[in-house]
């Protein structure tokens, strides 16, 4: 094999190598990317959470009567509940 043919085979195999690594740089941002969009509905389910404790305990969480006794369901406390659930969705 000549030096002409040899250099030209390393070149090929450098290009390969650098498509190669270019692929696992998007692969990687990909992977980035969807990691935060987890992160950030995990975040709006524990910021949810509480809410459905309190209710769940017995108080609205509605505008109307925030934090006051619940007696019974309320629709405005089940809209609201629901509203964010599906706001995630
Ligand atoms: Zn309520």
């Amino acid at each position: 094999m000549s030096l002409g043919e040899e250099l030209l085979q390393l070149e090929e195999k450098l290009a390969a190598l650098y498509e190669e690594c270019e692929r696992l740089r998007q692969a990687a941002a990909s992977l980035e990317e969807k990691k935060n969009l987890l992160s950030q509905q995990l975040a709006a389910e524990q910021e949810l959470k509480p809410l459905n404790r309190i209710y769940d305990e017995g108080f609205h969480i509605c505008h109307a009567y925030f934090t006051k006794e619940r007696a019974g369901e309320c629709l405005f406390c089940l809209a609201l509940l629901k509203g964010s659930a599906a706001a995630r969705e």
